[in-house]
């Protein structure tokens, strides 16, 4: 069966464009600094971010750990939004890694109020965890891709400012976020000390994110990096796909949005589904109002040829990406309308 694939926007396949690229790359060896594709892209994801360097990573996990890593002592503490993707599914390696507790704030769709993070950093007393670091997220995977503008997010980055505490970015989807708000990425990342972002999410490079922060910064992280093993070698193999990706990324990602709104809109009709969010990028988080276990529910749908995650116990979350057509969206609606 054709399945209409919607559990995320890590599952685009590279293009035929991009693996012609891929395969005619220019390499070095990039742990002795001398891949240009590689030093291409970190010079050009720095430029984008508005940040002095950038480093190229594996994944957006090992960015943001190595973000931790390197803004925070083990024993520190660091702030985050309870449902944030480093506290969630990271597989703990705030604790392991970095060795940081954790102070997980609950948030309003994704975020804590300025109040509230004022009164969870901790105050000089001998018997306190230093509070080093405070990460945030945009677009906000769990509360349902969404966007948070640079003047929602000011008073808390004033207030990490005040008290010498960094902040990470966790910009997986910072390309979304740019997209929605229609400014570009340096104005989002502008007052963070460091901030990552994916290649392989909605941009659709098959490997790879990007670490990005103060010069300072990014040669601690390039240190941590060779610590975790991912210091690679020919990495330009990957870096140009990458290169590639960022190319015109804003008008795919904008289509991606319109469809979400499309299938957003379908779902408001619908009497089984309702949308837990707005929607604001290209992810969507829809509740089932029936009283079958969301597992059932996930496997009929995959019966009829739609693919979804399950998202908590009554809901599911549908991403669109460059490989979903619009036909592909309305068949989709029609299959969730017919349950
Ligand atoms: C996917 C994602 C990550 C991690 O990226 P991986 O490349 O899968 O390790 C981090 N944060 C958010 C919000 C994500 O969606």
């Amino acid at each position: 069966m054709q399945f209409v694939e919607l559990r995320s926007d890590t599952l685009t396949r590279p293009t035929e464009e991009m693996r012609q690229i891929i395969a005619r790359a220019e390499v070095g060896d990039d742990v002795y600094g001398e891949d240009p594709s590689i030093n291409q892209l970190e010079k050009l994801a720095a430029e984008i971010m508005g940040k002095e360097a950038a480093l190229f990573v594996p994944s957006g996990t090992m960015a943001n750990q190595i973000a931790a890593m390197v803004h925070t002592s083990p024993g520190d503490e660091i702030i985050t939004e309870v449902t944030s993707h480093i506290f969630l599914y990271e597989a703990g390696g705030l604790a392991r890694l970095a060795g940081v507790q954790t102070h997980v704030l609950k948030g309003e769709r994704g975020m804590f109020s300025p109040d509230e993070l004022e009164g969870a950093i901790r105050g000089e007393n001998i018997h306190f965890p230093r509070t080093t670091l405070v990460a945030f997220e945009n677009t906000h995977n769990r509360a349902g891709g969404r966007v948070f503008s640079p003047e929602e997010l000011a008073p808390h980055l004033e207030i990490c400012k005040r008290a010498g505490i960094a902040t990470h970015l966790d910009g997986a989807r910072i390309f979304n976020a740019a997209v929605a708000l229609e400014l570009t990425p340096d104005i989002i990342a502008q007052d963070f000390d460091s901030l990552s972002f994916c290649l392989s999410k909605g941009l659709g490079a098959p490997v790879g994110s990007l670490l990005c922060g103060s010069a300072e910064f990014i040669r601690e992280a390039r240190r941590t990096r060779k610590i975790l093993g991912g210091g690679m070698r020919q990495a330009g193999i990957l870096a140009s796909a990458g290169l590639f990706a960022l190319d015109g990324a804003e008008e795919r990602l904008a289509r991606d949005h319109q469809l979400a709104r499309v299938l957003g809109g379908a779902i408001e009709k619908m009497e089984n589904f309702r949308l837990e969010f707005p929607v604001e990028s290209n992810i969507i988080v829809s509740r089932y109002l029936g009283d079958k276990p969301i597992q059932e529910i996930v496997a009929l749908l995959k019966e009829k040829g739609l693919l979804v995650n399950p998202f908590g116990p009554a809901s599911i979350r549908l991403v669109t990406h460059q490989d979903v057509t619009q036909d592909e969206v309305f068949r989709a609606a029609e299959i969730m309308g017919s349950i």
